[in-house]
């Protein structure tokens, strides 16, 4: 499974709810900042599902 995520919902990083939570919990450094938007680097991430459970606006699911 593939972890997407959903620009729309998730915004900015700076008006995001948490502050950019997903990308202090990826302890793969799969989810970035990169000019005010989430990045994720997909070859990283190995489907640990946290920043799933902890996007407060839903903006991170698998395809
Ligand atoms: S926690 Fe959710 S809303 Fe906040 S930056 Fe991450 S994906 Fe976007
Ligand atoms: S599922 Fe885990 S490793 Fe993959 S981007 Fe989310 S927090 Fe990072």
């Amino acid at each position: 499974m593939v972890v997407v995520i959903d620009t729309e919902k998730c915004g900015n990083i700076t008006d995001c709810p948490v502050e950019g939570l997903c990308t202090k919990i990826c302890e793969q450094g799969a989810l970035v900042e990169e000019d005010g938007q989430l990045v994720l680097h997909a070859e990283k991430c190995d489907d640990c599902d946290l920043c799933i459970q902890n996007c407060p606006n839903q903006a991170i699911s698998k395809a």
